[in-house]
């Protein structure tokens, strides 16, 4: 009996870790275009298919009245040129066109990633139930890598994929069930564009849609307010 549920625990380990890390590696050769976009949208369809296999043993719940997911910070403080996603396409990966996303400033003037009225560090909230699929820490000045430190995760009943850029420190590990409102980051200026001066320190955050082979920007706008 113990030696089942040992095997039966040490398979699910194996699917988490199997679907986690494959999305680990496809996100990093996507975005540093390492293979072909027809090669990488037929391996994104199998690794899906794995994905809500995995996910079909959580529980994802809370997917309305999303938390805003910068401290502190309202819709006044949403960029105005807001969501651009013409031209976008999720498998150019760091070299993509367009802004299939919505800036998120915080008050920050002298560029230090504490907010300039509390002097803290701002939490960057996960807005639904999500799974952290993958991240990047460690980016430092030179890099080309305009995410910076980031952070992708996904939610399998809204069939959604999150994408939080240019963070500072990063509070949650690959394979995480996060649950919303739970701080999963803290905001930073990491990134090709957004850490030079020019750059007014924010949070650079697109959700994708997905059908299981296209990645499609969503305009989650509606469900900030
Ligand atoms: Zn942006």
């Amino acid at each position: 009996m113990i030696e089942k549920i040992i095997s039966i625990a040490f398979a699910f380990f194996l699917i988490k870790s199997d679907s986690i890390e494959k999305w680990n590696v496809f996100e990093k050769n996507v975005r540093d275009l390492k293979i072909y976009k027809t090669e990488a949208k037929k391996q994104f369809s199998v690794l899906y298919k794995e994905l809500l296999e995995f996910c079909a043993t959580k529980s994802f719940l809370n997917n309305d009245n999303w938390v805003f997911p910068v401290e502190g910070a309202s819709m006044n403080d949403v960029g105005k040129g807001g969501f651009l996603p013409k031209g976008y396409n999720f498998y150019d990966g760091n070299k993509h066109r367009g802004h299939a996303a919505y800036d998120i400033f915080i008050r920050d003037n002298n560029q230090d990633c504490l907010h300039d009225k509390t002097k803290k560090p701002v939490n960057i909230y996960a807005p639904v139930d999500l799974i952290i699929l993958s991240h990047n820490f460690g980016w430092k000045e030179g890099s080309d890598i305009r995410g910076g430190n980031y952070i992708w995760a996904f939610n399998p009943k809204a069939a959604l994929f999150f994408y939080f850029a240019h963070l500072d420190s990063i509070k949650v590990q690959n394979g995480d069930l996060c649950k919303k409102g739970t701080a999963i980051a803290t905001l930073g200026r990491s990134g090709k564009n957004a850490f030079p001066k020019r750059s007014p320190t924010h949070l650079h955050f697109t959700v994708l849609k997905t059908d299981g082979e296209n990645l499609i920007p969503y305009d989650y706008i509606g469900q900030l307010k």
